[in-house]
């Protein structure tokens, strides 16, 4: 028994590091960062967040203000499945599939980490333990980016210790993008593995049509190249593509998933921890994904989703986010010969810079849930 006696919330609007351009959502002008501190009555802090590409994270924020704190108060911080059910109904009518699934998503991971600590286990020893470490990815946000530029960017991810890279798919012009994919191949030669990320541009026959342009340059995978509206469109592209297809991180439950799996032969599911329903969520559908002989993918959130992934025994690849997140924690994710090495420091392992984040807060809150 550990009753929470204090939740802190910021709310911070972070420039990007450089330029993010992708096919759905155009220029990134401001990361959105959302984090929340649960403190229990042993003294012990656990924290969380979520992140947006620049909307909505007002409407995240306050959803945690005015509807999951005052949820939280007299709650066990063990007893992490029951808030998770008791916050998901309370928001249910309003929140199902928005932004108030963010924000469970943060007050979830921040209740991990808490455990993980009073437990005194990196978050990946006490979710069950499979590895040290993790094979890992660049995730590009790259589309404005051809020739020079975009083998320069790639080599610098090289330089970082990864093997793999993800690339930016979904200009205007088909043809651009074969040529920036096979010039990425040409450099990085055969053995190298590389992705490819639509976003959502294609309607599911322009998705085919590229899919069967892209094949020629090996991509491991074709990440979202449909709504996730349309799984049937998706099915589709999965079944005459031609390509092995990912996608999840704009899902936003366990049930998305089950959807998905059961009707589409997608092959990498690929859920975020911040937007999915938090650590308990992720882990779920790692099961279910394994259940279905499928391996797991991630977006998003390396820094949390490298202990989640250490604890998958079907594991595929963690993406190390190219949002830049890294600039304000204690302890960015370290990476080795392309794998991602599993933190041992208790909890998730890494605190924010509140005076690095200071200069971007929107808003920064603390409340006293004591009786
Ligand atoms: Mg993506």
């Amino acid at each position: 028994m550990a009753k929470i006696h204090n939740v802190k919330v910021g709310f911070f609007a972070l420039p990007p590091a450089t330029r993010l351009v992708d096919a759905r959502h155009g220029d990134h002008d401001v990361i959105e960062l959302i984090t929340v501190a649960l403190t229990d009555e042993t003294g012990a802090t656990g924290i969380g967040y979520t992140f947006t590409g620049g909307h909505n994270g007002a409407a995240i924020h306050k959803g945690i203000e005015a509807d999951i704190v005052p949820l939280l108060a007299g709650e066990d911080a063990d007893q992490i499945a029951a808030i998770w059910d008791k916050i998901w109904w309370a928001c249910h009518y309003g929140g199902r599939g928005g932004p108030m699934v963010l924000a469970l998503s943060a007050v979830d991971i921040a209740l991990w980490d808490l455990k993980a600590k009073r437990a005194g286990l990196p978050l990946w020893r006490l979710l069950g333990g499979y590895s040290t470490s993790v094979r890992c990815y660049a995730g590009g946000i790259d589309l404005h980016l051809e020739g020079d530029a975009l083998l320069a960017t790639v080599d610098a991810a090289i330089a970082t210790g990864q093997t793999a890279y993800k690339m930016k798919v979904g200009r205007d012009n088909l043809a651009e993008d074969v040529a920036r994919l096979t010039a990425v191949r040409r450099h990085v030669g055969d053995d190298f593995t590389l992705m490819i990320d639509a976003n959502m541009k294609y309607r599911a026959s322009e998705a085919i049509t590229a899919a069967r342009a892209f094949q020629p340059a090996l991509p491991l995978w074709f990440e979202e190249p449909v709504v996730p509206e349309d799984i049937d469109g998706l099915a589709r592209v999965a079944q005459e593509g031609g390509l092995a297809v990912a996608t999840g991180e704009n899902f936003r439950s366990l049930w998305e998933f089950a959807e998905t799996i059961k009707r589409t032969p997608i092959s990498y599911p690929q859920p975020d921890v911040t937007n999915c329903g938090g650590v308990s969520a992720f882990m779920k559908i790692a099961a279910l994904a394994d259940a279905f002989h499928l391996p797991i993918a991630s977006h998003g959130a390396h820094d949390i989703t490298v202990h989640l992934m250490a604890a998958c025994p079907n594991a595929s690849y963690l993406e190390a986010h190219g949002f830049g997140l890294d600039r304000y924690i204690s302890h960015p994710l370290i990476i080795k010969d392309g794998f991602a090495q599993a933190p041992e420091i208790p909890g998730i392992g890494f605190t924010f810079d509140e005076e690095g984040l200071s200069a971007f807060c929107v808003s920064a809150q603390e409340h006293d849930l004591r009786s």
